[in-house]
């Protein structure tokens, strides 16, 4: 358990933090070969893996559930790697915990809703985990702030950031625009919190990861987390913007870090 926790805080401390894992976590087999080809590279801090997926529209793949959790426990057994997963009730906290996972994160969609970030809140207490909140999809600091507050209320010390960028009407470039000035407001207005980029829900394809990755880089930010996928093409969520973790290690092989991270 004492390694365990080291490992994670290891993980948190680290510059760049780069986390990658598929969008979904789809079956046993895909969880374990992502994350030991991911650990191969020596690329990469922590796992990432949604279990429980909030879809635009019903009908769609809505993640695996409970049963994909000891996946992840068998795959940080395998390769040593931190474990992430979004949650947005109280009952997926309680589930994520007891599967030890190591980091959890507020999803863009749960954001918005302060009921279910409150839910979310409350479910924590008491709890010593590290929470990674995603910007909401929608251009608004105060409820990014707000969801913030939240979690530091419940007790939670180790709070970070993640900017996936945010939707609007319309094909644009960018499946979520950056708006980079929002996410640097929040990172003024919060100096000492981690804050990594997402340009996989930047991008929204695969073409542009780079390009996002590298801006994020040169704006000081902490870290990536960008999803990885054995198979991208047939994923069962988010399958334009999946790399596979070979990909994933030349993208960032490409990236041109800050000195102090080299
Ligand atoms: C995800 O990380 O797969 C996800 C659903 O992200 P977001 O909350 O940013 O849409
Ligand atoms: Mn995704």
């Amino acid at each position: 358990m004492e390694n365990q926790k080291r490992s994670v805080q290891d993980a948190w401390q680290k510059r760049p933090l780069i986390i990658s894992g598929p969008c979904s976590a789809e079956t046993e087999e895909q969880v374990l070969e992502t994350a030991t080809r991911l650990a191969k590279t020596g690329k990469v801090d922590m796992l990432r893996a949604g279990i429980w997926k909030p879809r635009t529209r019903p009908g769609s793949f809505e993640g695996v559930g409970t049963k994909g959790l000891p996946w992840l426990q068998q795959a940080r057994k395998l390769t040593g790697l931190p474990t992430a997963v979004e949650v947005a009730t109280g009952k997926q906290v309680e589930d994520a915990l007891h599967f030890d996972v190591d980091v959890l994160w507020i999803g863009a969609r749960t954001t918005v809703n302060p009921f279910s970030v409150q839910e979310v809140a409350d479910a924590l207490r008491g709890v010593k985990v590290p929470v990674l909140i995603k910007n909401p999809i929608n251009p608004d600091l105060e409820l990014w702030i707000g969801a913030v507050e939240r979690v530091a209320k419940a007790g939670i010390e180790q709070i970070g950031l993640i900017h996936r960028g945010f939707s609007s009407y319309g094909n644009t470039e960018f499946r979520n625009a950056p708006m980079w000035h929002l996410a640097i407001e929040m990172k003024r207005r919060n100096p000492n919190m981690l804050i990594i980029n997402d340009p996989s829900h930047i991008c929204g394809r695969r073409d542009i990861l780079l390009e996002v990755a590298q801006e994020a880089i040169n704006l000081d930010y902490d870290g990536l987390m960008i999803e990885s996928h054995i198979d991208p093409d047939n994923a069962w969520s988010d399958a334009k913007q999946q790399i596979t973790p070979e990909q994933l290690a030349g993208l960032l092989g490409e990236i041109v870090w800050r000195k102090e991270d080299i």
